[in-house]
């Protein structure tokens, strides 16, 4: 019996690894400073596991940047425009391919970037074409073996299996099916296999994680062939599915002639049973049961019964594990001591969940052992602090959740009559101009935050500071010529973040940081209870902003839905209740707003997309509740308020009646980079309200032309009624720096006004 986890964090504990990156960027330090920094976080992360009690250490998870950007750089996938360059070691090249640039070499646009599975990391998405070669290339991988075994360790390598690096990577040049790439694949792994061997690698945990997604028949097919060719006597594979359940991909699973299966036991319900009577008698199963996607404790009780049963079955051949890699999680919770201890103690990080794996095996062989039973119980009665307690809990809330009625995420009328009610007070003119929200964050707006949370400043004097940033981003919006103002966002250090300080039911870490991509990394508020808000959250900016302007100033809000996903939640309680208590909170937020006479009320969902399940059978039930949770957050108010949602995405090939069945009067989305993309969603269904592509990519630094901007205007305009067009950028501008912003939206106005003569308005 053996115990491994899927993978590790990288970033480290007080993510070391962001900071010299971001070092080497700006050329503060070389690259064999960072290359140091990369080898002590590899070996610590290494020990912690030997330390714990794993059977192996997990080698091939580390990455500088990305570790699908290694596996693409170790078969030689180098998109043409970055040169022949041979990828050899070659650090700068990898920064390059993920960044368009680096402190070496020359620059070119990046890679896309894109969502892994339904988690929050990103991934550089691999560029291949028809005549795509592979070969192997990059020594860095057999190098962090090398590095392991001279310290000891006993090592199982990880690799992204041949399907699912396939069905990840997206095809450039003329389309064609990317199956065909498969036969040049396979012997690069082949050949990738032999040399690990050679190294004395005797484990290779090869991740197929699609394997949890509804595949095409094809895909199903080539799995079996592919594994049936990289089947070899000398090597073990453990087949790796993680992010869901199998279902019908579940007997392909169970034969591919491989050493081993790990499932995902956390999501896959009651499949391991399944799996347990259909797996051959030579493979070993690897149970995911210490879940890899959220912070909490397992309840070691439960979990050993499981485990005890499938044990029965299997004998030596169980090994426990987590569930998926723990990079989805922060590194340690030791660090967080200044919270409740309740909430401390039910805490399991990456590191803690080392631990519960080797305390489930230990348990497993040696159930009677003293020293085992204390590590158990103790663990047990941790878990036990939070779970199913009370203390966070809040029947009002809870009641008022059940109260809703149908009526409540309803508006009082439908849009074409309301949008007439709004017309009448708004009175904008054709192809109204506005923001996303945010205005550059710049580095005066950061020091009086951080100086009001150390106490240097005081509240009186940090709210007159805002209040100047709020009048300079109205002056410049009027000398712009934007028809909807914003305030800009100043006062906001992160879109979730400042809700959920400000409601009950959160808590906020120290260190709990998660990487998102790169060195960006995020660190998500923690929903412990029941989620209510006590006082009004952003009234008083709002109220404050509207008076200093004779436009119409937008109230901005982030919607349950985002909220929900950019944290880490309760599991005990549903997300669908949470979602509704989070909806009923912006909801009280959206009345006070209107209240206070604030005509135009933004609820941003830019998560709305990604909570979705990735089955299929799964995704109506998202649908219903998500939308239903967006719409009570909206619908308090009367006909003549003016609901605007943004959405950070243009992919609603396959969503977009479900994007109208949240009935925002606006939705302004992303579509800067692929308008072409918006309108296949147009053509296939008539998206009943009114909607602002984004004409100006704010991702990149470039001051978009008039004519580029009035150009995709048109082309929004095939397939979206002038009437209903908004123009504006595809995000918030909090990243940029002023000259290029305002140079930027004077050149919308300008496309804006230009066309609005043309056609009429
Ligand atoms: N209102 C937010 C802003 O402008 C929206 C951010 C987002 O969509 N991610 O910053
Ligand atoms: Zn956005």
């Amino acid at each position: 019996m053996k115990a491994h986890v899927l993978g590790f964090p990288r970033i480290g504990v007080n993510r070391e690894l962001k900071k010299s990156l971001e070092a080497y960027w700006s050329g503060l330090i070389d690259q064999s400073a960072l290359e140091k920094t990369g080898q002590e976080l590899r070996q610590r992360h290494w020990q912690a596991q030997q330390s714990a009690g794993l059977d192996f250490v997990t080698v091939g998870d580390f990455a500088f940047y990305d570790h699908l950007l290694n596996h693409s750089l170790r078969f030689g996938v180098i998109p043409a425009r970055f040169g022949t360059e041979q990828a050899a070691d070659n650090l700068d090249l990898s920064f390059r391919l993920a960044r368009g640039r680096a402190p070496t070499g020359q620059d070119s646009h990046a890679c896309e970037m894109t969502k892994w599975f339904d988690t929050n990391y990103h991934y550089i998405v691999p560029e291949l074409h028809a005549e795509q070669q592979f070969s192997l290339s990059d020594p860095r991988l057999f190098n962090e073996v090398k590095e392991a075994q001279a310290l000891g360790h006993s090592v199982k390598v990880v690799l992204v299996g041949p399907l699912s690096y396939l069905w990840l990577s997206k095809c450039y040049g003329t389309e064609f099916d990317k199956l065909t790439l498969l036969e040049r694949l396979l012997p690069v792994y082949a050949q990738l296999f032999s040399e690990l061997m050679a190294l004395g690698v005797t484990w290779i945990q090869v991740d197929e994680p699609i394997l949890c997604l509804d595949l095409p028949q094809a895909w199903q097919s080539a799995f079996e062939s592919a594994y049936n060719r990289l089947q070899r006597r000398d090597l073990s594979l453990l087949l790796t599915t993680y992010f869901g359940t199998l279902e019908e991909n579940l007997t392909l699973a169970c034969h591919l002639p491989v050493a081993g299966l790990h499932i995902d036991v956390a999501r896959g319900g009651n499949e391991w049973r399944q799996v347990l009577d259909r797996l051959p008698e030579y493979k070993i199963l690897s149970l995911g049961i210490v879940d890899g996607r959220n912070i909490w404790r397992a309840d070691l009780a439960e979990q050993y019964a499981l485990l005890s049963e499938a044990k029965a079955k299997l004998g030596e051949r169980l090994w426990v594990s987590s569930s998926c890699s723990l990079l989805h999680v922060p590194v340690d919770a030791t660090p967080e001591v200044k919270l409740p201890s309740d909430v401390r103690q039910a805490f399991a990080f990456a590191t803690q969940k080392l631990t519960e794996i080797a305390i489930l095996k230990q348990s497993l062989i040696s159930p009677s052992d003293a020293q085992v039973q204390t590590a158990f119980q103790q663990a047990e009665a941790a878990y036990h602090t939070l779970n199913h307690s009370q203390k966070w809990r809040n029947p009002a809330v809870q009641q008022r959740v059940q109260a809703l009625t149908a009526a409540d995420a309803q508006r009082q009328t439908p849009f074409a009559q309301r949008a007439d009610i709004q017309q009448q007070v708004l009175a904008l003119p054709l192809l109204p101009t506005t923001t996303i929200g945010s205005f550059p964050q710049t580095g005066e707006i950061r020091r009086v935050r951080a100086a009001l949370k150390s106490g240097q400043l005081s509240v009186d004097a940090y709210e007159q500071a805002m209040q100047h940033e709020i009048n300079y981003a109205i002056k410049e919006q009027e000398e712009i010529g934007l028809d909807v103002l914003v305030h800009g966002e100043a006062e906001r250090n992160d879109m979730v973040e400042y809700f959920g300080e400000q409601l009950e039911g959160f808590v906020f870490t120290l260190n709990g940081w998660v990487q998102s991509y790169g060195s960006r990394c995020v660190k998500p508020p923690v929903i412990v209870g029941d989620v209510s808000r006590p006082f009004a959250m952003t009234v008083k900016w709002a109220q404050y902003a509207q008076s200093q302007t004779r436009h119409w100033m937008k109230g901005m809000l982030t919607g349950p839905v985002t909220i929900l996903g950019w944290s880490f939640a309760r599991t005990d309680i549903s997300r669908e209740q949470i979602a509704l208590q989070l909806a009923l909170a912006i909801r009280d937020e959206v009345n006070d707003l209107a209240a206070a006479g604030i005509k135009i009320i933004q609820i941003d969902e830019p998560a709305f997309r990604e909570g979705l399940p990735l089955r299929q059978r799964q995704q109506a039930n998202y649908w219903q509740w998500a939308g239903r949770a967006f719409r009570i957050s909206a619908s308090g108010i009367g006909d003549d308020i003016q609901i605007h949602t943004h959405m950070c995405y243009s992919e609603f090939n396959d969503c977009i009646e479900h994007i109208a069945a949240m009935d925002a009067d606006v939705i302004t989305i992303e579509t800067a980079r692929s308008a072409m993309e918006l309108l296949k969603a147009f053509e296939a269904f008539d998206y009943p309200n009114a909607i602002g592509p984004g004409v100006y990519d704010i991702h990149s630094p470039q001051v978009p032309t008039v004519n580029s901007m009035a150009h995709l205007m048109v082309t929004a305009a095939k397939g979206i009624p002038v009437q209903r067009l908004w123009v504006n950028p595809d995000c918030g501008l909090k990243t940029r720096g002023w000259p290029e912003v305002k140079a930027s939206l004077v050149n919308m106005v300008t496309a804006t006004k230009k066309l609005r003569k043309e056609w009429g308005g």
